[in-house]
């Protein structure tokens, strides 16, 4: 399967990719130069340990101790207190920078998510959004603070270690230095492996989170339906394929740490059968002998760690490439400059034909139908039919993809998306409330501005303040997650006060009082009456009794507009909507 952004991302370099990262610590730069001063200061302490070291040998061979008594401990708690204080400032500062390109790239990408497409919405799972979100952006945290601060702090010690040691004896150096191509070779081979490895675990990664979100969102179906066993099966595929991922990494990080040790030993051992090459080293003290070892062995944990941050960017890189890559997505199309302040209404489809973008066939079919401004078309006809997709189309929330679709006599694709969106307001079969109080949800978005007597009013309008009335804490009762505390026609009732409050010259109504009993459903009826009179309204009912005044009726089969007319017409014609009707009415 092919997911959106595999079509949007180029295949970019992994430099490329780590300078893009960079770019984000661009406005902290002075945080950087403190914590890099830091590391220096870390890195210098170690051969600084190592001159230490030369001195307290010579001192003692020589035998002048007593005027070195007081001197030398205080030299060692002087680079102690200089070595944590470089860590100090190295980690704290990189930590805060970390921190801030965590919360840029998630900000950036949430301000994406919000202006993608709805066939994005449609065709990614969200539980692999969200782990895009939390577990990739953590993933690019541990890469920039960790690999950047063992490349500083691991890197400035290996040179300021072989400076040392080329400072003593550069001839020797330049032998123990002959090993180091072989390091490399072992280095870049495991950072290949790692770069394929990671990537699995993080599909894999989204894998668990896809299969837990959906077992938890639909867990009533799960019990109900006796879905466990399905559900477990899948969940111990995925988290299975994951825990392989894992320790196969962990095999290849293991495997690395004793390889490049082993190579350090040898490496070392070497050096010390050449360093007592009389040829060699005859010019050197014992101090200098000791210090000289001393620094080749202290090398290598810094030459270990660097070896590991490899791993360390790998896995990061493979993250901010699918964070980049989501960034990078196009967003709803949005060329329009014409403004639409205040619609008179008309619409029209002329020769409108549609497919979703990840659709075989065509959703709707050479559509050509017109409304006039401030009046009502009911959509009617078999569930999948295609009425809410010619409804939706309206406020491209998908986009005509041939023909066209005309508010006002001009295309919509003319208008700004935001000022189109601002004047047709939107109720349909499922409802969204958001997790905040029922006020919050009424005057949502654009309407937050709204005066409690506006709320009010509209939550009367939609038969809905009867029972925020009862309730303990009125408009300020909190809804829960998508409303969980509140029945489905509550539900319902807030989100048609919502489309009441918002007071758009374009109504759309999608089954909007489907969750309704039919008592209700005749109550909320009437202001819906009140509220379609001075407005075009799109409403789409499968009980029928609810728009048989509406000024047109299409009914809508396959695609197709197979009638149009009054009521009293299409019952005249006795077709399609004559059968309905029938059918209907005897059900009743
Ligand atoms: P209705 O509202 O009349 O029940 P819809 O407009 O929802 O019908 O659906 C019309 C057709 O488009 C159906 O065949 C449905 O499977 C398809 N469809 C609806 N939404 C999507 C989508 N987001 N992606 C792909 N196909 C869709
Ligand atoms: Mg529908």
């Amino acid at each position: 399967m092919t997911t959106p952004e595999q079509h949007d991302a180029k295949p970019a370099s992994g430099i490329k990719i780590y300078f893009r990262l960079l770019g984000y610590v661009k406005s902290s730069w002075w945080l950087f130069v403190i914590s890099v001063f830091g590391f220096i200061l870390y890195s210098a302490m170690e051969p600084a340990l190592a001159a230490l070291l030369k001195h307290i040998v010579d001192v003692v061979s020589t035998g002048a101790v007593e005027e070195n008594r007081l001197l030398i401990p205080l030299g060692i708690l002087g680079i102690f207190v200089c070595r944590g204080l470089g860590t100090f400032l190295g980690s704290y500062f990189m930590a805060k920078i970390a921190n801030k390109v965590v919360y840029d790239l998630r900000t950036s990408m949430f301000d994406k998510l919000v202006l993608l497409p709805s066939s994005y919405y449609s065709e990614m799972p969200s539980g692999r959004i969200l782990s895009k979100l939390t577990y990739d952006t953590e993933q690019v945290v541990g890469s920039v603070t960790s690999a950047i601060k063992t490349l500083l702090r691991e890197g400035f010690t290996v040179i300021g270690l072989l400076g040392y040691m080329m400072y003593t004896n550069w001839r020797l150096s330049l032998m123990f230095l002959l090993i180091i191509p072989l390091i490399g070779l072992v280095v870049s081979y495991a950072s290949k492996r790692f770069r394929k490895l990671s990537k699995r675990i993080q599909n894999a990664m989204g894998g668990v989170s896809d299969v837990a979100s959906e077992s938890i969102k639909g867990q009533e179906v799960v019990k109900i339906f006796g879905g466990f066993e399905y559900e477990r099966d899948r969940f111990r595929r995925v988290a299975n394929d994951n825990r392989r991922s894992q320790l196969k990494m962990e095999l290849t990080k293991a495997l690395n740490i004793p390889v490049v040790q082993f190579l350090v030993a040898i490496s070392l051992a070497l050096l010390i059968w050449l360093a007592l090459n009389p040829d060699i080293s005859s010019h050197m003290s014992a101090g200098d002998f000791v210090a000289f070892i001393g620094a080749a062995g202290m090398l290598s944990k810094p030459a270990r760690q660097l070896t590991d941050v490899n791993s360390i960017l790998q896995k990061g890189i493979a993250a901010a490439q699918s964070i980049f890559a989501f960034i990078d997505m196009t967003e709803e199309p949005d060329q329009g400059k014409q403004d639409l302040p205040q619609a008179k209404g008309e619409i029209t489809w002329k020769n409108l034909s549609f497919q979703y973008p990840s659709a075989e066939k065509n959703a709707l079919k050479n559509i050509n139908l017109t409304v006039p401004a401030g009046k009502t078309l009911a959509l009617v006809g078999r569930s999948g039919g295609g009425k809410s997709t010619l409804a939706n189309l309206v406020p491209r929330l998908y986009d005509v993809t041939e023909g066209e679709l005309l508010i006002d006599g001009l295309d919509t694709r003319e208008y700004s998306l935001k000022s189109l969106r601002s004047q047709v307001a939107l109720v349909n079969q499922n409802v969204v409330l958001f997790n905040g109080s029922i006020r919050d949800n009424i005057a949502y978005g654009y309407l937050r501005d709204a005066s409690e007597e506006e709320v009010i009013n509209a939550a009367k309008a939609a038969n809905a303040w009867e029972f925020i009335e009862n309730l303990d804490h009125g408009l300020d009762t909190m809804v829960g997650e998508n409303g969980v505390l509140l029945s489905g026609g509550q539900r319902q009732r807030i989100a048609i006060a919502r489309a009441i409050l918002k007071n758009a010259p374009i109504l759309i109504l999608d089954e909007a009082t489907s969750a309704l009993d039919t008592e209700s459903e005749r109550a909320i009826q009437q202001a819906l009456d009140g509220l379609m009179a001075n407005r075009t309204t799109i409403a789409i009912a499968h009980r029928l009794s609810t728009i048989e005044n509406a000024d047109i009726i299409a009914v809508v089969n396959h695609g197709e507009i197979i009638e149009v007319g009054s009521h009293q017409e299409l019952l005249a014609q006795d077709g399609a909507y004559a059968k309905l009707h029938q059918k209907q009415f005897s059900d009743e």
